[in-house]
């Protein structure tokens, strides 16, 4: 899997910044001078591959590694040109330029993968390869690369791919952007993946727990309550139509406001969640799959909410796009008996649950939707996992999921 690293740098002193300036404004002027002469080409019908020439002009400066990267990077932008250019469907232009003549060239270039080294430390810094006329000019010796300081953390680790560099104007930072090859996640023995997983239930609509040891419980109440009575108000305009009609404009329209109500609160569940565990540096995300969430302990009212309301692979599939977004991996695994279990003492016969609340003989009482989520992460992962704080409760309020002050877990309802 590719990913990308992003963070800053810190140039440390205005001999530092100014050497890092000459580098990305040579490398945009390398970039131009080549775009400029394969557009002259490509407009006089001429092949754009014959330019060279530019080599010996920017070696000195840049170093030959990154020269070559940059006009690289320059062959494959004209390369998607020509591609995009055969196709009926695009009606591509020709690579640009970096910048333009009334704000400057764009301070910009390509590293290649052998031309830096990273170190992440608590004085994290790069270093890059720079050319002869550059370690000459600033006494750097023959060997001696630019050294520039980071700020950020890479959030992958894997194998470095070429860096991009570039100054961002609003931010008035230099921002490089990393791609890294990270290798697929293995479920178990995962060393440094953090993981979560999920429960969907009823009342509560998610309880997650995380192998850093943190819980979240989002309160179902509030979006069942709009969802109950929409189907109320559904029942009341059926019992009204005339014999033969089943159904009219406002029934349909009451399903719709329904369906979208619903839809809005799951959504912005999802995004809240995933946002969190991805500030928490989850890379795999467990959920169980369905044979849990029907299960016949429950009450008549919590399989109507769960049959009803859960649009259960809507919402999977929902929580398997967000993920993507943040390049999270989404895996189903079985949950059979996560919610019956006693955590304590793994009695899984004689506990009792009651609404929320798990029991077990042996004394252990506690909220059973989280005891399945973290019975579910230690199966996934096959680890013991320590719940570090009290679990965070949050409430829908329309509009958005909003942590409800003291955190404390009783059966509602
Ligand atoms: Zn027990």
């Amino acid at each position: 899997m590719n990913r990308t690293n992003t963070f800053d740098l810190v140039p440390q002193s205005e001999t530092t910044e100014e050497i890092l300036v000459r580098v990305l404004d040579a490398s945009a002027s390398l970039w131009n001078q080549l775009t400029y002469d394969r557009r002259q080409r490509f407009f006089d019908g001429e092949s754009v591959w014959e330019c060279d020439g530019y080599y010996d002009e920017y070696v000195d400066v840049l170093s030959g590694a990154t020269t070559q990267q940059i006009a690289r990077v320059n062959d494959t932008a004209w390369r998607s040109f020509f591609e995009l250019l055969d196709d009926p469907a695009y009606d591509p232009s020709p690579p640009g330029y970096w910048g333009n003549r009334d704000e400057g060239r764009n301070l910009h270039t390509y590293i290649r993968d052998d031309s830096y080294t990273i170190r992440w430390n608590e004085r994290s810094r790069l270093e890059i390869r720079i050319g002869m006329d550059l370690k000459d000019e600033y006494g750097f010796g023959m060997y001696e690369r630019l050294r520039l300081p980071v700020r950020g953390n890479p959030k992958w680790r894997g194998d470095s791919g070429r860096l991009e560099i570039r100054y961002d104007s609003v931010e008035e930072t230099y921002r490089v952007h990393q791609s890294t090859t990270v290798e697929e996640i293995e479920t178990s023995e995962s060393n440094g993946s953090e993981a979560a997983a999920l429960d969907l239930g009823a009342n509560v609509l998610v309880a997650c727990t995380t192998t850093s040891g943190e819980q979240y419980l989002y309160n179902g109440q509030t979006p069942f309550e709009q969802f109950r009575e929409t189907t109320n108000r559904i029942a009341d305009a059926q019992a009204k139509l005339p014999d033969e009609q089943h159904t009219s404009q406002r029934i349909k329209r009451l399903y719709r406001t329904r369906s979208r109500r619903r839809d809005h609160a799951v959504n912005a569940l999802l995004r809240d969640l995933v946002e969190r565990l991805d500030a928490a540096s989850m890379t795999t995300i467990y959920h169980g799959d369905l044979t849990g969430v029907l299960g016949e302990y429950w009450s008549v009212e919590a399989n109507f909410k769960a049959r009803s309301f859960w649009a259960h692979q809507q919402c999977i599939d929902r929580l398997e796009s967000v993920c993507e977004e943040f390049g999270i991996d989404v895996e189903a695994i079985s949950e059979a008996w996560t919610s019956q279990t006693c955590p304590e003492c793994g009695e899984r016969e004689r506990t009792h649950r009651h609404r929320e609340t798990l029991t077990c003989p042996c004394g252990f009482e506690g909220h059973a939707d989280l005891v399945a989520s973290k019975a579910l992460l230690e199966q996934a992962t096959n680890t013991t996992v320590r719940p570090t704080a009290r679990p965070v409760r949050f409430q829908w309020d329309d509009h958005q999921w909003h942590p409800v002050e003291g955190t404390i877990v009783t059966p509602n309802e």
